[in-house]
């Protein structure tokens, strides 16, 4: 089952996801990520497969000052474990999308933000939601 975290305060946020991420491990999951809005409003994304430790390695010197955030512990449903499979899930550089559960109508919602013109970069379920958001 997957796990979700979320923070939002005056604490810097990205060490708190990830200690949060650490308690949800037990849970199982085959890949994990983080999303964080900077300073400057900027999304700050990072995901990798397999263990916490290889998320932790990844964001190593790069984590950004941040007080409001998401991770997420996924396993998969839709879509094998990757990294262009792992959560958060983006849309327009502006959206930043955790989600537990399974999408039934997404085929046909992505077919339909297809032709609105999104551009789909994971074989998710969860990616609609960060377009139909952006929308
Ligand atoms: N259906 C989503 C996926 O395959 C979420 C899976 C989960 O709950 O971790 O990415």
């Amino acid at each position: 089952m997957c796990g979700i975290i979320a923070y939002t305060g005056e604490r810097p946020a990205g060490p708190i996801l990830l200690e949060g991420l650490r308690h949800l491990e037990y849970r199982g999951y085959d890949s994990s990520g983080i999303a964080l809005v900077d300073s400057a409003q900027q999304l700050y994304v990072r995901r990798a497969t397999g263990k916490l430790a290889n998320l932790i390695k990844r964001v190593e010197g790069t984590l950004p000052t941040a007080s409001c955030g998401v991770g997420h512990t996924r396993w998969a449903t839709h879509g094998e474990p990757a990294n262009r499979n792992a959560h958060p899930h983006i849309s327009n550089k502006s959206v930043s999308v955790v989600h537990n559960g399974i999408i039934e109508n997404y085929l046909e919602l992505k077919d339909s933000q297809i032709k609105q013109g999104y551009k789909f970069t994971s074989d998710t379920d969860t990616e609609v939601i960060a377009h139909a958001i952006d929308f």
